[in-house]
């Protein structure tokens, strides 16, 4: 029986076997490769890994999409019947480093990133289809307009780059938007989860109104003196900032110097 795509679920299922051959060889799945495919959905991702590795786990929240990969009972395929916004990536690697791969349901895509992003270490790579909007705010070079908070926690910790720009036609049903694919692979040393949260701190207060000054944005927590002993101007924009730059404001936020000086 054919399935009925659900929107709440964000299902539009890729259906361009040159694109999704693309995608594949851009993951070049290895046969020992840990891989976790996000989003399963009718396969469209699922077949041709299974072709290249020797064990695939797949998290899917659909439970009919779940039946029909049941239905398979091919021994190489392990499903997670879960919320991927749920699952315990470090639980799931165990000793290994995951390759998480998915054309992400678009209503999770920025706060799995997010969440992935506490969790880098554990992973080797993601390679992931997002909304193309979404890849340029991650990938947005500092002092361009598409550079704010998910930039800034996301280069954080891991090197990112676009791969692909996919059109609404390589899906069924096709979505609204244009879409993308994006590499994440994690820095080798990764910030600690204090250095993380102060960051994200930092940055939401930082981009909070993104046309005010970081003077104003800021003005409860780092006064001009703090500001000058960094090197950095009170009256530019948060987003003409570097990382370098973030990562020193968290360092004084996490001091816990919150009493802007005089
Ligand atoms: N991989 C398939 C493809 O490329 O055709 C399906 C992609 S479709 C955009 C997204 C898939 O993620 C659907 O199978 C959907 O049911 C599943 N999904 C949606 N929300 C999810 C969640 N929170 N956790 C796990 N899977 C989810």
């Amino acid at each position: 029986m054919r399935h009925q795509a659900r929107k709440r679920f964000g299902q539009n299922f890729l259906q361009d076997q040159q694109l999704i051959s693309e995608i594949i060889s851009y993951i070049n799945p290895q046969e020992n490769d840990p891989i976790i495919e996000i989003g399963p959905g009718l396969g469209a991702l699922t077949n041709p890994l299974l072709e290249r590795v020797s064990q695939l786990t797949v998290v899917e929240i659909d439970r009919d999409l779940v039946a029909r990969l049941r239905e398979r009972q091919t021994p190489k395929l392990t499903i997670v019947e879960a919320d991927a916004l749920q699952v315990d990536w470090q639980a799931l690697a165990g000793d290994r480093r995951l390759r998480l791969v998915g054309n992400l349901p678009y209503n999770i895509g920025t706060p799995l990133l997010l969440k992935l992003a506490q969790q880098a270490s554990v992973l080797t790579d993601v390679h992931a289809m997002l909304q193309k909007e979404v890849v340029d705010r991650i990938t947005a070079k500092s002092g361009t307009r598409s550079f704010g908070r998910l930039s800034v926690m996301i280069q954080a910790c891991f090197e990112v780059r676009t791969l692909l720009e996919v059109p609404p036609e390589a899906f069924d049903p096709p979505p609204k938007v244009q879409s993308a694919v994006i590499r994440m692979v994690p820095h080798e040393k990764q910030p600690s989860a204090t250095e993380l949260s102060s960051l994200e701190a930092i940055a939401r207060l930082a981009f909070a109104n993104k046309r005010k000054t970081l003077r104003n944005n800021l003005k409860k927590q780092i006064g001009d003196e703090q500001f000058s002993q960094l090197g950095i101007d009170p009256g530019a924009r948060a987003e003409t900032l570097g990382l370098p730059q973030f990562f020193a404001l968290a360092k004084l936020l996490n001091k816990g110097n919150t009493s802007p000086s005089k």
